[in-house]
């Protein structure tokens, strides 16, 4: 029993998860042949969440937790979880039941064959709504043309980290968190898991439209600056347009002389053109907003609470 492995669990309102997880987990775990810690993340929950939880740990020293002291969250949960797993590998997954327990073996045969990061890959996202895939889908189809590519499509916040890739996921401090990048980011040997997906076990997703459409623009803003940098390219090709018109109206006046120009052309042209200015003026603001979010350098998430043996390996 050399190996130990922290499962962080990050949870937001998941009472009626947290006995079907642990009952589902402990038996995977126990046939690892390793010593296991669970770790939850309590991301404020607002509902007996955490009653459950502190049941379950004081008859069960496996299971530990730490409570935010409020809803930050799930990219700063993970970022805790990370930070306080103590496990030689950590593997990081969702409460409900839609990363396969059942899964976790393969997990752990790649971490112990050498792979520093395992990813898994969802392969089926019929749980999702066709809305929510379309949406996934353009997401990945922007973020890939704006990053070069670096996400594989599939790749969820089910993955085992060994110590070393630990390490390095703590070293980033950035608080406009886009963990699946963050992972792929860090770099070293890497495999994947492929898995499906359920419907969730009880309850209801915790991200709407809205959450996630702020998240993918964290991921994006995180990533990739070709948002900024692409109006230098359209300004300059607009300027070039504006100046072989410019000589062209100049060569008309002089040779057909002078007519009473299109008041229609005039403000189409200041309309288009006051657009484009808002758009550019609105995307230096999304980059603007999050460099004042990071150099407040306020911490990451406040921890109200540590449940279980802390000391213990975690
Ligand atoms: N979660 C969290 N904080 C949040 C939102 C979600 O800790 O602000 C947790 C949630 O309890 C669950 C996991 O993140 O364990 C994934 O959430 P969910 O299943 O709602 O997301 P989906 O599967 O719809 O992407
Ligand atoms: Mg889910």
């Amino acid at each position: 029993m050399s190996q130990s492995l922290s499962v962080v669990i990050p949870v937001l309102n998941e009472e009626l998860m947290i006995r079907p997880l642990v009952a589902a987990l402990t038996p995977v775990l126990e046939g690892l042949a390793l010593d296991w810690t669970v770790l939850f993340v309590d991301d404020g929950s607002t509902d007996g969440t955490l009653a459950e939880i502190r049941k379950l740990a004081a008859e069960n020293p496996r299971l530990r937790a730490i409570s935010f002291s409020r809803n930050f969250g799930k990219e700063q949960a993970i970022a805790a979880g990370l930070r306080h797993a103590k496990g030689d590998g950590v593997l990081v997954m969702d409460a409900d039941l839609q990363h396969p327990p059942a899964s976790i073996p393969e997990f752990v045969a790649l971490w112990r064959a050498g792979a520093k990061v395992v990813m898994g890959q969802r392969m089926d996202w019929e749980a999702d709504s066709f809305l929510r895939r379309r949406a996934s889908d353009a997401f990945h189809a922007v973020y890939g043309v704006l990053t070069g590519g670096r996400l594989p499509r599939g790749i969820v916040d089910f993955i085992l980290l060994d110590r070393v890739a630990v390490g390095a996921m703590n070293q980033l401090n950035e608080r406009a968190r886009f963990t699946k990048g963050l992972f792929a980011w860090i770099g070293f040997t890497t495999a994947s898991v492929r898995f499906d997906a359920p419907e969730r076990a009880h309850g209801t997703s915790k991200f709407n439209f809205l959450k996630l459409l702020r998240f993918g623009l964290d991921g994006i803003a995180a990533f990739s600056t070709l948002p900024l940098r692409v109006w230098s390219y359209i300004g300059s090709v607009i300027s070039l347009i504006a100046m072989a018109y410019a000589l062209y109206v100049f060569l008309r006046a002089l040779i057909f002389g002078t007519d009473v120009p299109g008041f229609p052309s005039i403000i189409v042209s200041i309309m288009f053109f006051a657009g484009v200015q808002l758009l550019s003026l609105g995307v230096i603001g999304e980059y603007v907003g999050r460099v004042f979010e990071e150099v407040k350098r306020r911490p990451l998430y406040i921890v109200a609470e540590e449940i279980g043996p802390a000391q213990k390996d975690g």
